[in-house]
């Protein structure tokens, strides 16, 4: 599909059915809509079932209806289809791996045969020590005998992206120009040891091959953005252009939940 034949301004609410929509989730809608409905774009509903566990066919059913209910229609979506279906993440698992082994080839990402324990011990030491935990790049440079000794023991590997760059940075339409240090983020899981993407890498490649061109979502992805800009980048697409906007809380200034 060419770009040229597509409405200029593309955009999506990409809820995960995790439990019914709050009102800061519907303000997020509302904002994704009003764009695409003024300026006659196309606004797409992306379900992020990838989390398994938390996923249900139950919230997803009621987040469609409570957008229905609203008068939030979307052009592209579960129930419509389109161009770029599908659109549940669930169903996209062959989509996100290919775009891990492109990652892998160009030497963007690698594998990662570090544990669930192995890394809770080495966040403590860094907790411990006073800085922010991140993966320390054990896996980085692994050589082949090192790999095969991980896998004759039945160490199924994830696979992290590889950060070469110091800082990320990007104009967002609220904020204005933000930066982030990324030595302080770490390499990333983008597929985990079970085979399934991370949100952050289902979300980028994602955002990519449906021709997202805007993304309003709440303030608490922010600091996913630097990550999603270095996949994207790392990928060859230029990322779409970012809005966070400021979030709906509780009396107590804690986050809504759902
Ligand atoms: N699934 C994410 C959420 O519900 C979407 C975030 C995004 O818009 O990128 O928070």
């Amino acid at each position: 599909i060419k770009s040229d034949t597509m409405p200029k301004f593309r955009v999506r609410f990409a809820p995960s059915p995790t439990g019914e929509l709050h009102i800061g989730n519907v303000r997020t809608a509302i904002f994704n809509w009003l764009f695409a409905r003024r300026n006659g774009g196309t606004f797409i509903l992306r379900i992020e079932d990838t989390d398994s566990e938390r996923s249900t066919a139950e919230s997803e059913r009621s987040i469609r209806e409570d957008l229905r209910w609203l008068g939030l229609d979307w052009d592209e979506g579960p129930e419509k289809d389109g161009p770029f279906a599908p659109y549940y993440q669930s169903q996209r698992k062959q989509i996100y791996q290919e775009y891990a082994d492109r990652l892998m080839q160009s030497g963007s990402a690698y594998h990662c045969f570090c544990t669930e324990e192995e890394l809770e011990e080495k966040k403590k030491l860094f907790i411990k020590k006073g800085v922010q935990p991140r993966y320390d790049g054990n896996c980085r440079n692994l050589s082949e005998d090192q790999r095969k000794q991980f896998e004759s023991h039945g160490r199924k590997p994830a696979i992290r992206f590889k950060i070469i760059q110091r800082e990320a940075s990007f104009v967002d339409l609220v904020r204005g120009k933000v930066s982030f240090n990324c030595d302080l983020i770490g390499d990333f899981i983008i597929i985990r040891s079970d085979g399934m993407a991370s949100y952050n890498f289902s979300a980028s490649v994602d955002d990519a091959l449906m021709q997202i061109s805007h993304v309003f979502r709440g303030e608490d992805h922010l600091s996913n953005t630097p990550r999603q800009i270095m996949i994207l980048s790392a990928l060859g697409y230029t990322s779409p252009t970012y809005a966070h906007l400021s979030i709906i809380v509780h009396k107590d200034k804690c986050k809504l939940k759902k």
